[in-house]
């Protein structure tokens, strides 16, 4: 049996590190600063320039993706994506009660309403049996062949399921249901760059994804985000609404529909590029982090959460799973007095005070890891000489 001292006192050896750990810090060095730099001496930081262009092209190489349109932030990038799917007013979205607050922040700005399924234990993502059961249980074909919830007769316009710490849902499954029932597949990857199913990206399965780069993730553009599009076509729409939907001229301001501001500044952009280099080196580093705490976890009674055997994670956040929430609750609190930032799962979305009457079907997964699920550090560990 590990104790939780042996735990914390393994965490620092990993750090090599006497203060504060945080759970997630970002790391840069001449790289960021020399990209930073030409921007900043070409003046254009703005809307304007050559790093948001090679940025988008980078990353739909990395992805192979279709096309890649960067954003402000990851909630920018899934809100898009939705709109551009054909969510709106009064749809309903259905997604997991164990995501980030984003994901349903998204959809409800758009007039819609979620509807929760349970994750499944194998990926703590969306559970295609879960997805299926909502479908067939709570759901109908309309008089004009739309996907209804019988309920209230609204059109589920969307399916999103999140890659939650970086592992990918079961996406075969899940894209053979979207396709039975003629719903469009939108992924929240956005805690998953750099995590494949079955050797193909996350975020490229359905219609869209939505990456985030938030100070916290994998990498970081400071805040921003990444449409990836899976058509030229939706890729060039996409483009345009989230800029405006400004038509090309010299000096005209034509705009040719209601759009969105979400475009990435140059200066992000910047940071980016830089970033998106060293993303296979902290992929590297981040599965021997795991491969570390799994070994050192072996047999006791914290339960590692290991990367489905269909897919390659890219590890972003580790986590464990408690024996109850009695030791989740000790292991927060003797990590986080000593100065080792842990964190519990969020809050499950049906819990929070706005999304408390949206429509669900059974949440017996969630909840359980809810009250289990610990988060450790996972920053990229410091290189250990050779
Ligand atoms: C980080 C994150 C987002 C997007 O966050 P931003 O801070 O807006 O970039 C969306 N969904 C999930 C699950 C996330 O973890």
């Amino acid at each position: 049996m590990t104790s939780t001292k042996a735990l914390l006192s393994f965490i620092r050896d990993i750090y090599q590190n006497k203060g504060p750990i945080p759970l997630h810090a970002p790391q840069f060095d001449v790289t960021e600063k020399a990209r930073l730099m030409d921007c900043i001496d070409s003046t254009f930081v703005s809307s304007v320039g050559p790093f948001v262009d090679q940025f988008e092209k980078d990353m739909a190489s990395y992805c192979q993706s279709s096309r890649a349109v960067a954003t402000v932030n990851g909630t920018a990038a899934l809100q898009a994506a939705l709109h551009l799917a054909g969510v709106g007013r009064n749809d309903i979205v259905i997604t997991q009660a164990l995501t980030f607050v984003a994901t349903c922040n998204a959809l409800h700005f758009l007039g819609a309403t979620a509807a929760f399924v349970d994750v499944s234990p194998i990926s703590l993502g969306l559970c295609p049996d879960a997805l299926q059961l909502f479908l067939t249980s709570q759901c109908g074909k309309n008089t004009k062949g739309d996907t209804v919830l019988l309920n209230t007769g609204q059109r589920i316009g969307a399916v999103v399921p999140m890659h939650t710490f970086g592992h990918p849902v079961q996406l075969d499954e899940i894209v053979a249901i979207c396709s039975e029932w003629q719903l469009p597949l939108v992924e929240d990857a956005a805690e998953s760059l750099g995590s494949f199913y079955r050797g193909r990206h996350t975020g490229t399965f359905g219609r869209f994804g939505a990456l985030s780069f938030n100070g916290n993730k994998i990498i970081t553009t400071g805040g921003g985000g990444m449409v990836l599009c899976q058509n030229s076509a939706d890729g060039a729409h996409c483009k345009h609404v989230t800029t405006t939907a400004k038509v090309a001229h010299p000096y005209r301001f034509f705009h040719d529909e209601v759009a969105f501001n979400f475009r990435m500044p140059n200066l992000n952009a910047a940071l980016g590029c830089a970033q998106l280099e060293k993303l296979p080196a902290y992929l590297a580093n981040k599965r021997a982090l795991a491969a570390q705490y799994q070994a050192f976890l072996q047999g006791s009674d914290y339960q590692f959460v290991c990367e489905p055997e269909y897919a390659s994670s890219n590890y972003w956040l580790n986590a464990v799973i408690c024996a109850d929430e009695q030791q989740q609750q000790l292991l927060l609190k003797q990590s986080n007095d000593s100065g080792i930032m842990t964190r519990p799962v969020w809050e499950l979305m049906h819990h929070l005070p706005m999304f408390k009457d949206c429509p669900r079907g059974n949440l017996g997964h969630s909840e359980w890891l809810a009250k289990r699920l610990v988060n450790l550090p996972s920053s990229v560990t410091p290189e250990v000489p050779a």
